[in-house]
Parts: C-alpha cells; sequence; structure tokens
C-alpha cells in the first residue's frame, strides 16, 4: 500500500505527520493507499513555503502569470483521462462522470487566463481640477482551500486557478478520502512552470484544518463541504480575522408540472438524482409534483430508476459507481429505512445490491420514495446518495412554499413548458442556481457559483467575478501632479470636487 505524501515548497514530503488514513477503492471495498493526515507544523512548514513564494509571485507579471496559467491549462487538457481514473478509483464515479469533472474545472481554469481583462481597474480622468482618480485590486497573500471528497479535482480547481492567477499562493487541504488527484495537480503545475511554494497540497483532517483556521499567516479560506463544517469554518476564520466563503450542503428541489414534458422531465431527474451516486451537491434529491403530474411521473421515473446500470466506476457499461465508504452506504440505507418506517412509499428500493465481482464495493441502488411528507428523515436529512424523495403538491405557489421553507438554497430546477410559471418561479425562489428545464444549472466559470442560506456562509460566490474579488482588495488611488505655482494651495476643508 502507498503512501500519500504532502506537496510542500515544489516537492513531496511526509513532515511530521505520525498519523495515517486509509483510501479505500470505494467499487473493490479494500484500502489501496494510505494517506498522511498533518500536525500543525505540517501547515506552519506550507505557510512558511507559500508566504515566501508570494514575495516573487504577487509581483510577476501579468503576461508572465497569464503564461504559466495556459501552459497549466494545457497540461491539464492532455491528462483529462489519467486524473479521471485517479479520481474514479478514489471517488467511486463511473470514468465519463471523472473526465466531466476535469472538463468543468478546465473552464474555470480557461476563465483565470483573462486575468489580465479581470483585473484591470478603473480611471476617473479630472475628477478634481488637475486631480485624476484610479482603482486597482491586489493578491491578499497565502490563501487555504479545503474541500470536499465529491470532486476531488473540480472543487479545488474554483479556487486556486482563480487565486493564484490574482497573484496569491496557495494551500490546498483535499478531503482525505480521495487525496491523489490534488497531488497528481501539484505535479502539472510544476512541469507548466509555477514557482516552487505558490501552490502546496497539506493531506488531513480536523487537526490540519484548525492549524489552517488559527494560522496568523493565511489570509482567506476558501471551504467546500457539508453545512455543519462550513458554519464552523466561517466562525473560526472570521473570528480569526480571515476573509471566508464557506460553500455548504444542499437539498436540491425540481418542481415538475403538469404542463411538462413527463418523459424529458424524468430522464433528467434520473440523471441529476443518480448521477455520481447522487454524490453532486447540485444533485436533484427532491422533486415535488405538481398536480396531475404525479402519478405518471412516479411510473416513468420508477422504470428509469430500475434501468440505471450499476457497477465499477472503471466499467464503460456503468452509469452508475458505488458510494464513497461503507459508512456511507450505512448511513444512506438507513434513511431509506426510515423513509418507509414514517409512511412514505418505497417504489424502488436500492438497499441490499450486489454487484457481481464486486461484492464487497459499497453499492447502493437507485432508490425512489414517493408520497414524502417535509417532515420526514429522507426530506429534511441531506442523504447524498443515490434516493430520490417526491413530495405532492396542488399548485405552482404551493411547490415554491415548500422549497422556500427548507433551509438549504443551492440549486433548483423546474420542468414546465410555461414561460410565465417559470419566471414566477426563478424570481419566487430563495436559492442561488435556477434551471430552467436544465436540472444541474452549475453556473458557467464566468460566473460565480453558490447558493443562498445554509448553502452559503460568507458574502462572495466562488470563481467567476466574484472568485476574483475575494482573492483580491482593491485601491482607490486620487493622484494630482501640481505645476510648481499650484503647489503650495493646500486648504484646511474636507477635500470636495472642484
Ligand atoms: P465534509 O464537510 O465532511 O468535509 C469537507 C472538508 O472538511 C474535508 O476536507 C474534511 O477533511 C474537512 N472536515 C471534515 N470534518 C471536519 C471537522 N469536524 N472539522 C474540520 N474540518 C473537517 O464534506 P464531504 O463529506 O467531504 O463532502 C460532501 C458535502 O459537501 C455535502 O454536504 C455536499 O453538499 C457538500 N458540497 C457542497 C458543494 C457546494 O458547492 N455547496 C459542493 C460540493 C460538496
Amino acid at each position: 500500500m502507498s503512501t500519500i505524501e504532502h506537496w510542500i515548497g515544489g516537492g513531496f514530503t511526509s513532515g511530521a505527520a505520525t498519523r495515517r488514513s486509509p483510501v479505500y477503492n470505494p467499487a473493490t471495498g479494500q484500502p489501496q493507499h494510505e494517506v498522511l493526515l498533518a500536525e500543525p507544523s505540517d501547515v506552519d512548514a506550507a505557510v512558511a513555503a507559500a508566504t515566501t513564494a508570494f514575495e516573487t509571485w504577487s509581483q510577476a507579471s501579468l503576461s508572465r502569470r497569464t503564461k504559466i496559467m495556459f501552459e497549466f491549462r494545457e497540461l491539464v487538457n492532455s491528462r483529462v483521462k489519467q486524473l479521471a481514473e485517479i479520481i474514479s478509483d478514489e471517488h467511486g464515479k463511473v470514468l465519463s462522470d471523472a473526465a466531466g469533472e476535469v472538463q468543468r474545472g478546465l473552464e474555470v481554469i480557461e476563465f483565470a487566463c483573462g486575468i489580465p481583462q479581470l483585473l484591470k481597474g478603473e480611471y476617473s480622468d479630472q475628477a478634481s481640477t488637475g486631480v485624476d482618480v484610479f482603482s486597482f485590486r491586489q493578491p491578499l497573500g497565502v490563501c487555504a482551500g479545503i474541500t470536499p471528497f465529491n470532486f476531488p479535482a473540480m472543487v479545488p480547481m474554483w479556487m486556486y486557478p482563480v487565486a493564484i492567477a490574482c497573484g496569491n499562493t496557495f494551500v490546498l487541504k483535499p478531503s482525505e478520502r480521495d487525496p491523489s488527484a490534488s497531488n497528481y495537480v501539484a505535479g502539472l503545475w510544476r512541469e507548466a512552470g509555477l514557482p516552487d511554494g505558490v501552490f502546496n497540497v497539506v493531506h488531513g483532517d480536523k487537526v490540519a484544518v484548525d492549524a489552517i483556521l488559527e494560522h496568523p499567516g493565511i489570509a482567506a479560506v476558501s471551504f467546500v463541504g457539508s453545512t455543519p463544517i462550513a458554519r464552523y469554518i466561517h466562525q473560526k476564520a472570521s473570528a480569526s480575522g480571515k476573509r471566508v466563503q464557506a460553500l455548504g450542503g444542499a437539498k436540491n428541489h425540481a418542481i415538475v408540472l403538469p404542463d411538462a414534458d413527463l418523459e424529458f422531465a424524468a430522464n433528467h431527474l434520473a440523471a441529476a438524482a443518480y448521477g455520481s451516486a447522487g454524490e453532486r451537491c447540485m444533485a436533484i434529491s427532491a422533486t415535488v409534483a405538481v398536480g396531475a403530474a404525479g402519478d405518471p411521473l412516479m411510473d416513468i421515473l420508477s422504470r428509469k430508476a430500475n434501468d440505471v446500470v450499476v457497477g465499477s466506476g472503471r466499467d464503460p457499461k456503468s452509469e452508475m459507481g458505488p458510494v464513497v465508504t461503507a459508512a456511507a452506504k450505512d448511513r444512506i440505507e438507513g434513511l431509506i429505512g426510515t423513509g418507509e418506517q414514517q409512511g412514505a412509499r418505497l417504489l424502488v428500493d436500492g438497499r441490499g445490491l450486489k454487484v457481481p465481482g464486486y461484492e464487497d464495493g459499497f453499492f447502493v441502488g437507485p432508490t425512489l420514495i414517493d408520497q414524502v411528507q417535509t417532515g420526514m428523515d429522507v426530506y429534511r436529512e441531506e442523504i447524498f446518495g443515490p434516493v430520490l424523495s417526491v413530495v405532492r403538491a396542488d399548485t405552482v405557489d404551493a411547490a415554491i412554499d415548500i422549497i422556500n421553507a427548507n433551509p438549504y438554497g443551492n440549486g433548483t430546477a423546474i420542468f414546465t413548458n410555461s414561460g410565465e410559471a417559470a419566471r414566477r418561479f426563478m424570481r419566487g425562489v430563495d436559492v442561488g442556481m435556477i434551471g430552467i428545464n436544465v436540472p444541474i444549472p452549475v453556473p458557467m466559470a464566468y460566473y460565480s457559483f453558490g447558493g443562498w442560506k445554509d448553502s452559503l456562509f460568507g458574502d462572495k460566490h466562488i470563481h467567476g467575478p466574484e472568485g476574483v474579488s475575494f482573492y483580491t482588495r482593491g485601491k482607490v488611488v486620487t493622484s494630482r501632479w501640481p505645476h510648481v505655482e499650484h503647489a503650495h494651495g493646500a486648504s484646511m476643508h474636507f477635500p470636495t470636487a472642484s
């Protein structure tokens, strides 16, 4: 079993870590690597390397930064297959889905290649007589990213390309459950010509996270993960004076109206609920079937759920892989059981699924639960597995009320042929990302990604223009170059334009 080390200052190191954690292949259920779990001194070493690198990287010209970003883009683009295999082996998702995640990360790298345009300031000529005013933005310093298991390549790519292009240096603490993609990317950065110490990876658990949150040398923290940890990160990082954006969990609803093309809606709902085994922060985990849409939709959805091909992520025939750990499998199956006990109708039951040749894998089959009430555990919990709960409602307004009463507000979608209903929905829901006949409305990289309510703590969404704003701070310069004969006319009153 190989050991996964930290990447600090441009090379691998085992640092001070003595604790280790197994990294499983979820399809076989067997441990395949051990990842080192950092101690605070390892975080110190990474921050020290990043601090030294910041001195020169923050002064690197826009041209140089852009050139390296383009090189990095080419390298990631040429290694999509390798990255997808690494992701699939540790996360479990199927190869095509893993390649799709790298593609979405690449889009953020491409966005960051345009950093000269994105960092342009403003200029007001002759704001007052002989006085010009202009603004520009500067990097913050050492930034840290703490990321979840479900997108081991893409979610870190929401952060570091923008942070680094803006002139910051970066310490990444990826999920300890699938850490290898981050080390692979570190090698690509080096190949692209990024100076040592600009990008560092520290592996670990709460010990490493707390060391990051308390470290006086870290200026900003980006977090993506579950809501309780996001809330904790936001509070603790804010208390130690850091800029922080903390994206949390989700319960994404799709409304299906009776006027929708139900076959089209069911196709997309099945993909959005069961793709990546439901382990996407934008997965549709709750459907609100309105009025007469309900019964026919359940018939089609049951068929679709039963048709999903479940198997190893490496098998090209598989449409859905295992969930990430044995504990996740137990938790998901337990929650399905509560749905049945609390009176919901279990139309398709994915518990106890065995995949031939992978009997020890962490598989849960697609599950469809109808007649769910909002007080039930399957509705209240973020299950984060291949489980679609269906709530019935009489009207579109009642469906919107259900969404708005939910504490999460990450993504949502409506399936309808009515522009009026779609407009009412998009304007009325308290949710950050909205799809109209699009079930997983993940914004393109040149927009920003973020939810509302318990799905995001902090002021800024991630990547896109808000990402640039998060990773920089502004300066405004008021400037005068007086003629010698005007040089001595200073006045004591508060400056006004004249
Ligand atoms: P998680 O919250 O368990 O872990 C996220 C990170 O926090 C990991 O790096 C982990 O090591 C660290 N961590 C875990 N427990 C900690 C603790 N007690 N103290 C300090 N740090 C801790 O999340 P996960 O299970 O890896 O990922 C799934 C969750 O992430 C889901 O809730 C999902 O909705 C959410 N997610 C949200 C988005 C989004 O954009 N809003 C995107 C992806 C995932």
